[in-house]
């Protein structure tokens, strides 16, 4: 059993390291689903669940609250830029952010601050599509 789900993770991995950008469970599944894989729609939310705290997957939350995951390929404390209509994912770091971030908390007597900072728009081939 326990191989089973090891087999199951890796196939859902593999999956999301195939994605564009962030993907939701059900997105994936779809995939996994189209390949004959046998592999349920409950076993991809706890596959992801595991990848996202062992900190192999990225997540996020779409504005419109739901749960994305992304395998990126930046293992330190990044950022995301996230085109809402093809899904492309850029990281990036932010400097500036960092700094507000630290210096806000501090304001504020807070310490061990942490953030979530991920941009949500347009890509240009996106914009482009949509003004032709
Ligand atoms: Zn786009
Ligand atoms: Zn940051």
């Amino acid at each position: 059993m326990a191989q089973r789900n090891t087999w199951q993770r890796e196939r859902v991995r593999e999956e999301l390291a195939d994605a564009r950008g962030f993907v939701s469970a059900q997105t994936l599944h779809a995939a996994l689903r189209d390949a004959n894989t046998g592999i349920g729609l409950a076993t991809v939310y706890r596959a992801l669940a595991g990848l996202a705290a062992s900190g192999d997957a990225d997540s996020l939350q779409s504005p419109e609250g739901e749960a994305l995951y992304r395998a990126c390929t930046t293992t330190g404390h990044h950022h995301h830029l996230i085109c809402r209509q093809c899904g492309l994912t850029v990281e990036i770091a932010a400097t500036d952010v960092e700094q507000w971030a630290q210096r806000t908390a501090a304001q504020h007597g807070f310490r061990d601050a942490e953030h979530v900072v991920d941009i949500f728009g347009l890509c240009a081939d996106c914009a482009a599509a949509a003004e032709a």
